[in-house]
């Protein structure tokens, strides 16, 4: 079992050499740039925990295809317990780091396994081994892979094909005896300056015309020919930012130009037909994972709230409004996390081998919190009261001139420290009004999918249909009080029998495929 430390995570970046700039400069290391130093650490923790006795029994799965011991993210899941395994993984880092990041790699692995086998099955192509061949090798490295699925898309009203710059989307510009150059924009990309390598996905279905954007592969991150301009990670250097100055997620957009990509690291090459089922499982298991994530944001939600009324010299158990707030807060984080368990029990086992979540649980899952990260901030914020936004930068803390002064402020409960009153307060601020906070709604919107794209899959795969069957059933036995018709048995209704019920139109549960 070859688990790195977060320190051979660090050492092991400084081997590759990317082409990566972040606020109008060119990064000469990612290791040693403190502005992406909060994202470094986020996933240096992921290595960390994989290592603690404590944690093994989540954090470390076994591969089938190897028998290895692997770290959870960059492991293909089989059953229900790796399914609420890795929500329980996920949350517990979440906890500590507000963002992960590392599980995109175990949903890309996972949705490419899936798609690699459904496309030879179907075309008899050899994608399925290929990625198998490179996943072994990700996990004896233990490396990290991001995910570069989001587009830059143009006009959204257009199709790929249709842009006016075919870059909008990457595409395949070139196919050489040895492999392929692809070209574009991912827009969106998780981590990209502090990952090993990416995984390029299609985003979205594709037509004939759409061939050469049907492309899935994976790209080292110093790729000749990739240029990753990135943000900085969380609140670096911030001092009043206690918890966004040490963990936070940079994104990068990622720019291809002619990048080569040898056949072995080739799954996708032109198959049009299979691009929407790739994105589509792909978001599934993602989507799972984002529960998970948010639920461990929204344990730190629940306990700083807790400690901000103790603070304030309030009884959370006395106040009933303050108690109720709690609740919803607990409701709202509950829920979510809730219909990942239900995803996870409901999960099936696919024609690949692996599990897939419940699609319908894990899209509503995501599409609660989607929903509620607003609430939960607002929760969080009506507790606290207005100190959270309004408390001097921590420099006066040490400062001669207003320290004693500052004392009576922040002096309420005599059980506790103003210090410790302090605390509480920023880290609040810094998870719900900071820009990191905000980050954190818009992240709990759009990361995984826009809400629209969620709504559109729970429709697509509910079983409408089949609850109209039972209505039909219902009132075919007279059950329904506007039936005039008595009880009967099927096929005893008339002297021909019963005739099967319409086809309806409205959509049917989609079966593993
Ligand atoms: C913090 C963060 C991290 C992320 N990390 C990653 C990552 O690691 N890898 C990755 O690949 N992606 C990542 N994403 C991208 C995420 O998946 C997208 O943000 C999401 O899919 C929405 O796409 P978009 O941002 O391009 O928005 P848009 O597609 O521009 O959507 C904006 C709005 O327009 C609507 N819309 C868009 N197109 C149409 C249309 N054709 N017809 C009608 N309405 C339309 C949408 O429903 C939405 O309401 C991340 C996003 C965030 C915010």
């Amino acid at each position: 079992m070859n688990l790195m430390s977060s320190q051979d995570y660090c050492e092991s970046l400084r081997e590759y050499n990317p082409s990566i700039y972040v606020r109008g400069a060119k990064v000469k290391n990612v290791v040693d740039e403190p502005q992406l130093a909060p994202g470094i650490n986020a996933i240096g923790m992921t290595y960390d925990f994989a290592r603690m006795a404590e944690h093994r029994e989540y954090a470390i799965a076994t591969q089938h295809t190897s028998g290895k011991s692997v770290n959870r993210f960059v492991h293909i899941n089989r059953n229900t317990e790796d399914l609420l395994s890795k929500l329980e993984y996920v949350r517990a880092l979440c906890q500590l780091t507000g963002c992960a990041m590392r599980y995109l790699t175990m949903d890309g692995l996972n949705a490419l396994f899936q798609s690699t086998y459904r496309i030879d099955t179907a075309l008899g192509t050899e994608y399925n081994s290929r990625l198998v061949e490179q996943m072994h090798r990700i996990q004896d490295n233990d490396l990290t892979v991001g995910i570069a699925m989001t587009d830059a898309k143009g006009d959204r009203s257009l199709r790929p094909s249709e842009q006016r710059k075919p870059d909008s989307h990457v595409h395949i510009v070139a196919r050489r005896p040895d492999g392929i150059e692809i070209s574009g924009v991912k827009a969106i990309v998780t981590a990209a300056p502090y990952v090993h390598e990416l995984f390029v996905l299609p985003g979205r279905n594709l037509t004939r015309e759409d061939k050469d954007f049907a492309v899935a592969c994976q790209v080292p991150i110093d790729a000749q020919g990739l240029t990753i301009i990135a943000r900085p990670a969380g609140r670096p250097g911030d001092v009043s930012a206690e918890f966004s100055s040490r963990f936070g997620q940079s994104t990068g957009v990622c720019v291809f130009e002619n990048v080569f990509v040898p056949y072995d690291r080739v799954f996708m090459c032109g198959e049009w037909e299979h691009a929407e089922h790739l994105t589509k499982t792909y978001a599934n298991h993602h989507r799972h994972t984002c529960i998970g994530a948010r639920a461990g944001f929204g344990d730190l939600l629940i306990g700083a709230s807790a400690m901000m009324i103790e603070t304030n010299g309030l009884d959370m158990q006395a106040e009933p409004h303050l108690q109720e707030s709690m609740v919803e807060l607990i409701k709202t984080v509950e829920s979510f996390y809730a219909c990942g368990v239900s995803a996870s029990v409901y999960g099936k086992t696919t024609e690949a081998g692996n599990i897939e979540p419940d699609a319908v649980y894990s899209n509503l899952g995501k599409l609660l919190l989607a929903h509620s990260i607003y609430d939960m901030h607002r929760l969080a914020n009506s507790v606290s009261g207005g100190l959270i936004v309004t408390l001097p930068h921590p420099d006066e803390d040490h400062n001669p001139d207003t320290m004693d002064k500052l004392d009576t402020l922040m002096s309420a409960s005599p059980d506790i420290p103003p210090q410790r009153r302090a605390a509480v307060a920023r880290l609040i601020e810094d998870l719900t009004a900071s820009q990191a906070g905000a980050w954190y709604s818009v992240i709990s919107v759009h990361g995984g999918g826009s809400p629209a794209a969620l709504k559109r899959e729970i429709f697509r795969k509910y079983p409408v249909a089949d609850k109209v069957e039972l209505v039909e059933r219902l009132i075919e036995r007279g059950v329904h009080p506007d039936s005039a018709a008595k009880p009967v048995q099927p096929g005893q209704c008339c002297d021909t029998g019963c005739q099967p019920p319409e086809q309806t139109t409205l959509p049917k549960r989609e079966r593993p495929e």
